[in-house]
């Protein structure tokens, strides 16, 4: 079997009646690079930027980042690598920076840090920039986005640091840029949010967990968390629908795209890519390749009727098992 998965590197993710199903990969650290690579990824739809912020005991300067950008960028190309800024708060904390908060999950997160402290913001875009310089393999992206006014005063400190870069004599261009939907707010405000940037990514991670009002780690809720709860694949449905009318592409990085079961919705609602951990991209190439996505979506239609998580999750089951 495991040998069956390592011939299909090379194969691309096509499905019975001829999708072209681009799988990317979530990366952190550049080991994740070295096995993504191997399993046959073609992009990163999510390189966690702050993973290498995690593990240093202060900020790295902008050389630094530039470094550790590069060699993301340079291992990929010409494939694209999704650089997404700064997400600290939450469950990610930095020991140089610390934040107490009683509610962190609701509290200074992601795009909400960054904005307030510009200088981090613009170092770490400059430093992505100056990166990219002649691989123009860059797109970058936002987290926890929840309003419209958040991505206007990114778009601005990013042409500022775009500005800042050329005027040194950086050989540079505008990398593509995107924003993640991982807040029901945003949600509700797709069309608004895609009509700004050139791509959307939906992290369903943050956006089961803020949907459900569940804790995506707290033992004791873990059974209220289920990516097939009907709020969930809804709401999915409706960011696909929504980026589209605006003619825009739509991506998922969450944990949900690394599931076979789930790809198969995905793939049946017209995202135009799915990233995943590099540790189950094969499982996923292997699925699609045997399934055609007219079928997935009857599947589809049929598992929007229900109500009810276990349900929906054990009817794909029963329908993959009965394809053989
Ligand atoms: C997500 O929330 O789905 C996501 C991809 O981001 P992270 O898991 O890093 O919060
Ligand atoms: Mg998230």
């Amino acid at each position: 079997f495991i040998a069956g998965l390592e011939s299909l590197k090379n194969l691309p993710c096509v499905s019975l009646d001829n999708c072209r199903i681009p799988l990317w990969v979530n990366t952190g650290l550049i080991t994740d690079v070295m096995r993504s690579l191997d399993r046959g990824a073609e992009g990163v739809g999510l390189y966690r930027t702050e993973v290498p912020f995690m593990i240093r005991e202060r900020f790295p300067s902008e050389n630094e980042q530039q470094e550790i950008y590069r060699s993301q960028l340079e291992a990929f190309a010409p494939n694209p690598v999704t650089m997404r800024t700064l997400d600290i708060g939450g469950d990610k904390s930095l020991s140089y920076f610390p934040i107490k908060e009683d509610n962190p999950f609701l509290g200074w997160r992601g795009i909400r840090v960054t904005l307030d402290h510009p200088e981090i913001f613009l170092v770490q875009i400059r430093a992505m920039l100056k990166a990219s310089a002649g691989l123009n393999n860059l797109r970058i992206m936002l987290p926890m986005i929840s309003s419209v006014s958040e991505v206007d005063d990114a778009l601005h400190l990013i042409h500022r640091a775009y500005g800042e870069v050329v005027n040194e004599g950086g050989n540079v261009v505008l990398p593509p840029i995107g924003v993640m939907i991982e807040v029901p707010a945003a949600v509700y405000q797709v069309s608004e949010l895609a009509r700004r940037v050139d791509f959307i990514s939906i992290g369903s991670n943050d956006l089961t967990q803020y949907l459900l009002a569940v804790d995506r780690n707290n033992p004791r809720v873990a059974e209220l968390y289920h990516s097939f709860h009907p709020a969930v694949l809804t709401a999915l449905q409706a960011v696909v629908r929504d980026t589209h009318r605006v003619g825009k592409p739509v991506s998922i990085c969450g944990e949900m795209a690394g599931d076979p079961v789930a790809s198969l919705l995905l793939v049946a609602m017209g995202f135009d890519v799915l990233s995943m951990n590099a540790t189950n991209l094969p499982k996923v190439k292997w699925l699609l390749r045997q399934i055609s996505v007219s079928w997935a979506k009857e599947l589809l239609q049929s598992v929007l009727k229900m109500d009810n998580p276990h349900l929906i999750s054990s009817t794909i089951e029963l329908a993959l098992r009965k394809k053989g």
